[in-house]
């Protein structure tokens, strides 16, 4: 049974590490090279074919590690309903309500597996199966602030981490560690819940276990192959809490967004990160100027384009991106080359600023420039800004009519506090994979769209309302109210 997912959600919402449900109950999704890439895969998933070239989002934010977008079913000329990304069932404990069938007169919790399938160890053998409930996951897992997440291990809390005495005679069916009774009283509340082992009758109650720390398995279930056995390393620094597992903070996001944003963005330009033509055009660089890295010399004339052409061919690049190159404008090829080499800023503040600078370019002279002819797709397009002055104060408006977005999950966390507030000290797990060659793969999607870019027009516009005199009433008043006096507003 499949779930459908759009590229977009799986960045946004679910990703490696999140809990989905499926119509046949709860799973897990992996990380990318066990969902998707790993060899042998059915669909013969290489994941550089589904490489998002970015190298501002790769070098600014994700210290030289690669992108990957998913796969869709019609890219691939699959059925709608056909699994693309592979998933492992989780939770693994699960609850048979067919307490009138069961001889304990109780639901079973169990884990217990007949032919790999989870089943209910007390229906599985009863002959007509075609009034009984089937069994459902468990609602509840483990999980710590530093992103751990497991079955809530019930054996070793209803046992306090002790074997079992054995000293109860049960039936056949229940001779295993994987089936406990789960005992419900009239009321809704965990409290009218207790779980016990019909094997030496320990009990525990639900109510009291949910408001209480437990050990950490420290178990990354994401990590681990489809086919494995669960890693539990018991080595976490911090305790774990029960939690629903559909609570929304089992599981935040961490997501960075950045916009394409150069003046020339085209499609070549991602071919800058192509080592091949990064090697062409340092063997071109070094024939006009052998201390061109000193000199930030750049590729300026049709003539040292030529020979970069033939420097291509050379190093074999595909005649079909030679002709890409060769298909477009001097003017663009040069602000191109202007690109190359260009230090990118580190680190996600300043890539935002980046960003601005580039708008507030666009607003003043459009983007790509109006003298600009391109014959390779365009990723960034904008008219010039126009002016509306709205009270004291003009505005620019500018029409983008073409955006590029990339995102990327970086990460998430877990909060197993259950508050509202999100509690900062959760560690960000990293959502990423190596591949064979050891490059690092993040997941993220890529957009393109439309946006409205607004900003003040002049420089001096925003200190001008900062100095004015309604802030300077608004700081008065604001002093005024605080009553510790030690804040300085001048
Ligand atoms: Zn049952
Ligand atoms: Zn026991
Ligand atoms: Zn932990």
């Amino acid at each position: 049974m499949t779930q459908k997912i759009r590229p977009s959600q799986f960045i946004t919402t679910y990703g490696p590490g999140s809990i989905i449900e499926l119509p046949d109950g709860p799973v897990l999704i992996p990380l990318g090279d066990e969902g998707l890439f790993l060899e042998n895969n059915p669909y013969g998933l290489k994941v550089s074919d589904f490489a998002i070239n970015d190298q501002r989002m790769s070098k600014g934010v994700l210290k030289e590690a690669k992108i990957f977008r998913l796969p869709t079913n019609s890219e691939l000329g699959l059925e709608n309903d056909a699994t693309i990304y592979r998933t492992k069932k989780f939770p693994e404990w699960n609850l048979c309500l067919n307490s009138d069938y069961h001889p304990t007169r109780t639901d079973i919790l169990y884990n217990f597996k007949e032919r790999g399938q989870s089943a209910c160890p007390i229906c599985r053998v009863i002959p007509d199966t075609s009034r009984l409930l089937k069994g459902s996951a468990i609602r509840f897992v483990s999980v710590c602030k530093n992103g751990h997440l497991d079955d809530v291990p019930w054996y070793d809390l209803i046992h306090h981490g002790t074997t079992c005495s054995e000293t109860n005679s049960v039936i056949n069916e229940l001779k295993n560690k994987n089936s406990l009774l789960w005992k419900t009283s009239a009321g809704t509340g965990l409290r009218y819940t207790e779980i016990e082992c019909p094997r030496c009758g320990k009990s525990e109650n639900l109510g009291s276990l949910y408001s209480r720390e437990i050990n950490c398995t420290a178990r990354f279930p994401e990590t681990e192959g489809l086919k494995e056995p669960p890693s539990r390393k018991f080595d976490c620094s911090v305790k774990a809490n029960i939690m629903q597992r559909q609570a929304a903070n089992i599981r935040i996001p961490e997501i960075k967004t950045l916009l394409s944003v150069q003046s020339v963005m085209m499609d070549l330009n991602s071919q800058l990160q192509n080592p091949s033509i990064v090697a062409a055009i340092k063997i071109t660089l070094k024939s006009i100027d052998p201390e061109w890295k000193i000199h930030k010399t750049k590729i300026t004339t049709q003539e040292q384009l030529d020979d970069f052409f033939d420097n291509m061919e050379t190093l074999d690049v595909a005649p079909k991106i030679i002709k890409k190159f060769k298909d477009e404008s001097l003017e663009a090829l040069v602000q191109l080359m202007d690109d190359f080499n260009k230090p990118i800023p580190v680190g996600y503040h300043d890539l935002i600023l980046d960003e601005f600078n580039e708008l507030r370019k666009a607003s003043i002279y459009g983007a790509p420039p109006s003298a600009h002819q391109s014959k390779s797709k365009i990723l960034f397009k904008a008219e010039k800004g126009k002016r509306f002055v709205i009270g004291k104060n003009t505005f620019v408006v500018t029409p983008i009519s073409k955006l590029q977005t990339i995102s990327v999950q970086t990460g998430f966390k877990r909060d197993d506090t259950g508050d509202d507030l999100l509690q900062s000290d959760s560690e960000l797990v990293k959502t990423s994979f190596f591949d064979d060659a050891g490059t690092e793969w993040y997941p993220g999607v890529s957009y393109t769209g439309e946006g409205i870019f607004i900003r003040l027009d002049g420089d001096g516009v925003l200190s001008d309302i900062l100095n004015g005199d309604d802030v300077k009433q608004w700081l008065k008043t604001h002093h005024e109210e605080t009553t510790s006096g030690e804040v300085d507003y001048t």
